[in-house]
């Protein structure tokens, strides 16, 4: 661990009144010097009540974005612009209005992982946490949901009475667990309790004991007192159980399930941009105003989604 490097940017923090964000799939030095560590909505939220003038978001691209669209008023900082997401990447502009176009008057619910531009297309925002509730408040049939097929489908499994029409978009993080990953690891650790994501395929969630996003994950953990949990999610949540649950055991499905673009900022990258103030993140205001109405519909259904205030 760099003290040196800790200390130069809690100094720079303090002098330029910033704060630093961290998602929990980040490296876990970076929770060294972040004021905040959790899942991405959470955390712009938090970030929006705070005096901050600047907000060093170590995370992708999308959620740098959604922190400016909920603090228009503070600089939006994303320390490594190499740090974008792949599912966030595999729907654009035109990919969204041809598939509305496809299906028109089904309303589109969007998962929160995806870009500005595409949130602006939406009639409402959901997270992982939130997604099945989302869509049951629309009253509707029928609903179309991007960009996650997956978590689309753990929404079909759990509203059988509602059609989910799902972009055909995924995590290349998640879709590297397999059901054989989860039968091993039980061969090995017959009562380790499976924790899936439901950006997992639908396979892989069948096999698990308890589906929830991150934070619903550390709650799970925190709430429970079995001894083993295998954890089918991003190492980073993995590291952090161990970390902060050291009477627990933790196995993590299988070494695959990294997110390299998550990795990309460095404690280097945080300092470079507290000193430069880059790269600063601003979608077009117009843009922003149609992605916050969608992003503040999705508030008024559920709240909280923060694990971990520093
Ligand atoms: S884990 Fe998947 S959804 Fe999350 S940032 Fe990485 S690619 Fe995107």
């Amino acid at each position: 661990m760099n003290i040196e490097l800790i200390e130069e940017i809690k100094k720079l923090k303090r002098e330029k009144n910033a704060i630093i964000l961290a998602h929990c799939y980040q490296n876990p030095e970076i929770d060294e010097v972040a004021d905040y560590v959790g899942d991405s909505l959470g955390l712009s939220r938090l970030a929006s009540k705070t005096d901050a003038d600047i907000i060093v978001f170590a995370g992708v691209y999308f959620m740098a974005e959604t922190a400016k669209i909920l603090s228009p008023n503070k600089k939006v900082l994303l320390p490594n612009l190499k740090s974008g997401c792949n599912m966030a990447d595999m729907i654009d502009l035109k990919m969204v209005k041809e598939f509305k176009e496809k299906y028109p008057d089904v309303p589109l619910v969007c998962y929160v992982n995806s870009s500005a531009e595409v949130k602006a297309q939406c009639d409402i925002c959901c997270t992982s946490a939130n997604a099945i509730e989302v869509v049951k408040s629309l009253g509707v049939k029928k609903i179309l949901f991007a960009p996650d097929c997956y978590l689309g489908s753990w929404v079909q499994k759990n509203l059988s009475d509602i059609e989910v029409i799902s972009f055909p978009g995924y995590c290349p993080t998640h879709l590297r667990i397999t059901p054989d990953d989860i039968i091993k690891a039980k061969e090995l650790n017959p009562d380790g309790v499976v924790l899936v994501h439901p950006e997992c395929t639908s396979e892989v969630v069948k096999l698990g004991d308890f589906i929830g996003s991150t934070t619903q994950m550390f709650d799970y953990v925190q709430k429970t007192n079995y001894k083993k949990y295998i954890i089918c999610t991003e190492k980073g949540v993995f590291d952090r159980l161990q970390r902060d649950y050291k009477e627990k055991t933790f196995y993590l499905v299988n070494n695959r399930v990294v997110c390299h673009n998550m990795k990309q900022n460095s404690l280097d990258d945080i300092l470079n941009s507290l000193k430069n103030e880059t790269y600063e993140v601003n979608p077009e205001p117009e843009i922003a105003r149609k992605a916050l109405e969608s992003i503040n519909k999705m508030i008024q259904i559920k709240g909280k989604s923060v694990f971990n205030i520093k």
